[in-house]
């Protein structure tokens, strides 16, 4: 039988691809707007890296320990190599450290709304959400956070920059909060969104590590590097912690062609910083855009904008009518647009100014 947990959720329903939509839309174009991606593509290096494989390995396993990878980011950040954990993607991340640390029953912590496996897993794990409201800036409240940590809290997830909001919370008041949660809790503070934050300069908690063992930190390769397809993340954890997560892992969870795509990837930064800058110009104009039209939205530091509009699927239907797919159902009359393309993020702008 199934776990009575699992037997619980929400059934799987698979996801249309964006060329099955196109034709069932019988749309000539169709730009995907609602998964946070890099509409700028990947460093071009990528491909080399890649085209130059040898195929003839292609019967071997992979290297279980992702040593080019890890010395690479070990060397970049100037950590200890034992203290990242790859995943298949973040999500793999997120799934593993919930099937190691929480326990039925047990409490996890989170703002709310806020990336959706952190619950997913909770609840596969048979443990209890406490969710609590973001502030009305929409940023995450971590005062009230910090007072719902109770003697069966396990796990705090601080999304940052925070997935659907686009809010950042700075990292000072980050290492505050940090001060105030018992050791025996575990903080995970998930960066898949960090290398597009403009409003500091240098936004990571990493820097924190050395002062809280309870402290881990969440990267990946999907949004900034312009890897989704790859699925590649990482866990930057405490070595006693990451070495408990190496045993409870997936052995080969990283094929070598999506560690070859990282490390070309990684060593492109001129690409990534590009990339950054456009979006960050991108995101200007928005809020800029939004601010004109009297648009209630929350102050982005992602790839994406949060913003409040009467009739938001109708406008949804509306954009993907004209080739653009956005992401509702992430509260009443929310819409979370990712920043595209110079001319795509004109486009859409048209079409909302239109329909208000
Ligand atoms: N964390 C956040 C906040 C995300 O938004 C996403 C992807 N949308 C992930 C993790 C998962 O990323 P990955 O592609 O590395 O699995």
């Amino acid at each position: 039988m199934v776990k009575q947990a699992i037997s619980k959720l929400t059934a799987y329903t698979p996801e249309l691809t964006l060329a099955e939509l196109k034709q069932q839309r019988g749309l000539d174009k169709l730009v995907r707007l609602s998964a946070n991606e890099n509409a700028f593509g990947t460093s071009p290096k990528v491909g080399e890296a890649l085209r130059a494989w040898n195929f003839t390995d292609a019967n071997r396993y992979p290297d279980s320990n992702v040593n080019g990878l890890r010395q690479l980011i070990a060397a970049r950040l100037n950590i200890d190599p034992a203290t990242l954990v790859f995943g298949d993607g973040l999500d793999e991340i997120i799934q593993l450290l919930s099937r190691t640390l929480l326990a039925p029953d047990d409490e996890v912590v989170l703002t709310r709304p806020t990336f959706s496996e952190y619950a997913l897993h909770a609840a596969i794990e048979g443990a209890k959400l406490v969710d609590v409201p973001a502030t009305d800036a929409g940023e995450t409240d971590l005062d009230a956070l910090a007072a719902a940590v109770t003697d069966k809290t396990q796990m705090i997830w601080l999304c940052n920059p925070n997935n659907p909001t686009s809010t950042y919370t700075m990292r000072d008041a980050i290492e505050a909060f940090l001060a105030k949660v018992p050791e025996r809790v575990t903080v995970v503070v998930d960066e898949a969104y960090i290398d597009f934050v403009t409003a500091e300069a240098n936004p990571s908690a990493l820097a924190l590590m050395s002062k809280f063992s309870n402290l881990v930190v969440l990267r990946t390769f999907s949004k900034a590097y312009g890897l989704a397809n790859f699925r590649v993340g990482y866990a930057v954890v405490a070595p006693a912690l990451a070495s408990t997560l190496q045993t409870v892992r997936l052995p080969y969870n990283l094929s070598s062609f999506a560690e070859i795509a990282a490390e070309a990837a990684y060593k492109d930064q001129g690409f990534v910083d590009q990339v950054v800058q456009t979006i960050a110009a991108e995101r200007e104009k928005w809020t800029a855009f939004l601010t004109e039209q009297d648009v209630t939205f929350y102050e982005p530091q992602a790839n994406f904008i949060f913003m409040r509009i009467e009739g938001a699927a109708d406008l949804a239907e509306k954009l993907l009518q004209n080739g653009y797919l956005v992401r509702t159902g992430l509260g009443d009359e929310w819409l979370r647009i990712s920043i595209g393309k110079p001319e795509d993020n004109q486009a859409v702008q048209q079409i909302v100014s239109e329909f208000l």
